[in-house]
């Protein structure tokens, strides 16, 4: 996708540090931080939303789990817990459209989110 900022970083004509890649996957650090811990998970795939996964998605996305409970284990979250979060679309406070996952942690989350 030409004009996607996640599209970019993932085939590297936009540099970002990563701290997560494999074939399918990547982790950054997100630029605007809500939590000392705030990374987000993204398939080097583009999928605007979660809307548009498929059934054969099915693998890919459940790696995005395992991949989170890794990263959660390497920043010491396993004890005090973390969040992983999908925004679906604007009205839900989707702002780059190609799916991602956030994954919070480091400080106390509350129930409901705003
Ligand atoms: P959304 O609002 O779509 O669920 O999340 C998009 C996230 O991407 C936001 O938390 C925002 O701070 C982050 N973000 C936007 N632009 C960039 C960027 O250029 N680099 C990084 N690392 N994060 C970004
Ligand atoms: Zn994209």
């Amino acid at each position: 996708m030409e004009n996607c900022l996640f599209c970019k970083i993932a085939s590297g004509t936009i540099e970002s540090e990563m701290v997560y890649s494999d074939e399918h996957l990547f982790a950054i650090k997100d630029i605007n931080p809500q939590a000392p811990t705030h990374l987000l998970i993204i398939p080097k795939k583009h999928f605007a939303t979660l809307m548009d996964i498929e059934d054969s998605d099915q693998k890919l996305m459940g790696s995005v789990c395992t991949v989170a409970k890794s990263l959660a284990k390497k920043n010491d979250l396993e004890v005090s817990g973390f969040r992983l979060v999908v925004n679906c679309g604007s009205g839900a406070g989707q702002s780059v459209f190609h799916i991602h996952f956030h994954l919070l942690g480091g400080r106390p989350m509350k129930w409901p989110p705003g």
